[in-house]
């Protein structure tokens, strides 16, 4: 237990599971982004799909960022917080045709688009709503991230974006459409990417493709470089903020912009998964055969990514200075994988104790589903509790 971190007192009356958002680390990892980021051709547009709970919005809004949508859902959450529709960006490779349409009626920034038959729709519906519909071309570099494979986008076995071999008959399409205009090229590789040299690549071939293009006569205002930083998932206490010094300052170095080209940067995870911990209490500890189980009352629905990933999450008894021991931790769930961590080392644990299960602002709440007909889970913020 790591004593100081939780207003454990607070959490008593408070009814379990619940995200808990530490407002310091949200700020203190905005203030370390803002101060490696600060040149004016940066732009940074928050994922929303990492978290969209409407506060942490509102605060992201309010400290000057974009947003990154992936649907119409996403666009009203983040035009109702306070991000301006010209800085926002749509992505995602199913777009439906309501999306689009309220996309071009809140003239947001720029469309990301993924395939040749969504270039044709696009030009279709701007042109019924008398609109020019700027876009950039979503690009599979084929860099590989070296990260889970669920969460892969930049191989070219990939579903997202244009392949390389199909960028001219994109090209092409865009130049016979009246209504789109292209502005920009665009790249996601994948998530949770720790190793730096994946970005080194990623700018080496965006280079390459900038190259070729301009052969072709064709220019950019922006390059998106789109998101995917990792961040500490071992050591949340010691390491609460990503690399950021080290991430901005691979595309300072490698990638080679044009003049008065924009840099456009799509962070989600990296800027608020550390920030939040689900907040579990302990129901049962229950003594198995070979191991010992600590049965809570949080479950897969409010967390999903151990069961859908694999991801290790940090846990901490914060209500117990006992002595260590190795427990599972598991929901309630009606599924085998609802388990949350095997051989925890847990201060000794017991019924009504609290857990903390630590980097869950990102993927975490938005993830949340009703399975079992479960209640949400409920969110409290560090400055209001
Ligand atoms: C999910 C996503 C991001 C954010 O990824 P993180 O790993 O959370 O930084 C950025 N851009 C696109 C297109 C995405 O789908």
């Amino acid at each position: 237990m790591i004593k100081g971190l939780f207003p454990i007192d607070k959490f008593k009356r408070l009814r379990t599971p619940f995200y808990y958002y530490d407002c310091d680390v949200i700020r203190n990892t905005i203030q370390e982004i803002k101060h490696w980021s600060s040149f004016s051709n940066y732009h940074i547009h928050y994922a929303v799909k990492a978290n969209a709970n409407e506060r942490i919005l509102a605060c992201l809004a309010n400290y000057g960022f974009g947003a990154d949508c992936v649907s119409g859902g996403e666009i009203e959450a983040s035009i109702n917080a306070g991000f301006k529709s010209s800085e926002i960006v749509f992505a995602g490779v199913g777009k439906a045709d309501w999306e689009i349409e309220l996309a071009l009626k809140n003239d947001i920034s720029c469309f990301n688009v993924e395939s040749l038959p969504e270039l044709a729709v696009i030009n279709n519906l701007a042109c019924k709503h008398n609109k020019i519909a700027s876009i950039a071309l979503r690009i599979n570099p084929d860099v590989d991230a070296h990260t889970h494979s669920y969460i892969t986008t930049g191989l070219k076995e990939n579903k997202f974006g244009f392949n390389l071999s199909k960028i001219d008959e994109a090209v092409d399409l865009i130049k016979k459409s009246s209504n789109i205009k292209l502005i920009g090229l665009h790249f996601h590789i994948g998530s949770q990417i720790t190793d730096l040299t994946v970005f080194q690549h990623l700018c080496i071939r965006i280079n390459d493709i900038q190259d070729s293009l301009e052969k072709q006569g064709i220019g950019v205002e922006h390059i998106n470089v789109g998101g995917g930083l990792g961040i500490n998932y071992q050591h949340p206490n010691h390491i609460p903020i990503a690399d950021f010094e080290g991430y901005f300052k691979v595309f300072g170095s490698y990638l080679n912009l044009r003049p008065n080209q924009q840099l456009h940067f799509e962070l989600g995870r990296s800027i608020v998964a550390q920030c939040g911990s689900l907040i579990t209490k302990v129901l049962y500890v229950k003594q198995g055969e070979v191991k010992q189980f600590a049965i809570v009352d949080a479950g897969m629905t409010d967390l999903i990514r151990p069961a859908l990933y694999n991801a290790y999450h940090h846990i901490e008894n914060i209500s117990s200075d006992g002595s260590i021991e190795e427990y599972e931790v598991v929901g309630p769930i009606c599924e085998s994988s609802d388990v949350f961590g095997k051989s925890v080392a847990l201060n000794h644990t017991e019924r009504g104790d609290l857990l903390a299960i630590r980097s869950t602002g990102a993927y975490g709440e938005t993830m949340a589903s009703r399975y079992n007909l479960r209640q949400l889970p409920s969110s409290f913020f560090s400055d209001e509790i």
